[in-house]
């Protein structure tokens, strides 16, 4: 008996760009001593007090089944945070809660897709994208940006890539991987386009705790964007619980209702306890977020110190997220070999930059992801490995 040819299908050609990665991963079970800058995961754990308040509701009796939507409280918590952080009047019906970013994305798909549509997506792209896309039946078109022009994406490349089936556009800024942080231009080039062509725009935002340099601008806030765009966000990097699988989607009222029977046939909600905990997390605020995003700027100023007077590998200039990408073509080696090389000899795992899509070929993405003193020793080897190259 077959499979379904949407599920076999997922990762298109069969490689989800994790080669390394699994790698990395299994050299380590074998007891050799590597470094990993591989996945977007905090060393730092869930803060203590968050965790506290998740057993308390857990002991108080929320482990039933949640309200499917989400609980009104975490809800209204989400509204607020985004009202008060882009001006647009937002409430509880704007706001479904998902199990983490991951469902939030394939949701917005649902929501906007139907089977045969095109879903564009900016290259490089975190690499679940075209699989999401995928998922729900629609075919994924990858718009490329160039290095040369810092990965922000050109209204010319998005009317290349333009079709009568497509009717979303998918940005992720903060960026994973490049951690660009799209300018004021560029998102006013974006709404325009998706204006233009009456496209639906699905923002990932969960990086937007993470801004080093220039300011997070939610494209929902821009001019007649509201009622054409989906932001997704979750608890993941803002608060260090990618574990606790919470995140939300943002969007019209119409769009959000026909989500909660999505969610009502498919997920049938988030565990109550760790709503709680999340909105308990939101309320610590601004200074909260501060402090889980701190690490990943002190690391990338100490990446920045180190990478002075070398030119062996160019650090693309970003603004944001836990990631630094690197452009490695001065070695002449691909992303992909740089890694491999990299890993052999150092024991030092990063991911290579064709993992992301063709956009980022002869570059590789570093998780800031290990403590300062092994961050600093591991960049130094890096940039050695690359200057003999
Ligand atoms: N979007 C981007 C750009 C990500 O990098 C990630 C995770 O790494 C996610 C979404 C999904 O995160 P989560 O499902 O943990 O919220």
């Amino acid at each position: 008996m077959d499979l379904s040819k949407r599920i076999t299908g997922l990762t298109g050609d069969g490689d989800d760009g994790w080669g390394i990665f699994i790698k990395a991963r299994r050299m380590k079970a074998a007891g050799k001593p590597v470094l990993e800058l591989t996945i977007g995961e905090h060393d730092d754990r869930t803060e203590q007090i968050i965790l506290d308040k998740m057993h308390a509701s857990a002991s108080g009796g929320h482990t039933g089944y949640a309200m499917v939507p989400g609980t009104d409280a975490l809800r209204e918590t989400v509204a607020k945070r985004i009202e008060e952080r882009t001006g647009v009047p937002t409430s509880i019906d704007n706001i479904l809660i998902t199990p983490g970013g991951q469902s939030a994305l394939f949701a917005a798909h649902s929501a906007v897709c139907d089977p045969g549509d095109a879903a564009m997506y900016i290259d490089p792209y975190y690499a679940t994208y075209p699989g999401t896309i995928r998922g729900v039946g629609a075919v994924p078109v990858p718009v490329q940006t160039r290095s040369s022009l810092d990965f922000q994406p050109q209204v010319d490349d998005l009317e290349a890539g333009l079709t009568p089936q497509v009717n979303s556009l998918m940005i992720n800024s903060p960026n994973n991987p490049t951690g660009v942080v799209y300018s004021r231009e560029t998102l006013e080039n974006i709404t325009g386009f998706a204006k233009k062509h009456d496209l639906w725009l699905i923002s990932d935002e969960v990086y937007d705790t993470q801004i080093w340099e220039g300011e997070h601008i939610s494209p929902r806030a821009l001019p007649d964007m509201k009622d054409r765009t989906l932001v997704i966000g979750s608890m993941s990097k803002s608060h260090a619980m990618t574990g606790s699988r919470c995140g939300w989607i943002c969007a019209p009222e119409g769009v959000i209702a026909n989500l909660i029977t999505l969610a009502t046939h498919t997920t049938y909600g988030v565990a109550g306890f760790i709503q709680d905990a999340a909105k308990f997390a939101l309320e610590q605020g601004v200074d909260f977020e501060e402090k889980v995003a701190a690490p990943f700027r002190r690391r990338r100023e100490i990446a920045k110190r180190l990478m002075k007077g070398q030119n062996a590998v160019k650090l693309i200039p970003a603004g944001g997220a836990m990631y630094l990408m690197l452009d490695i073509r001065a070695t002449g080696l691909s992303g992909e070999d740089f890694a491999e090389g990299l890993l052999d000899q150092e024991l030092i795992a990063v991911m290579p930059g064709e993992s992301f899509g063709a956009a980022s070929s002869g570059h590789i993405r570093v998780a800031m992801t290990i403590p300062d003193d092994q961050f600093e020793d591991a960049f130094a080897r890096l940039l050695k490995y690359a200057a003999e190259k």
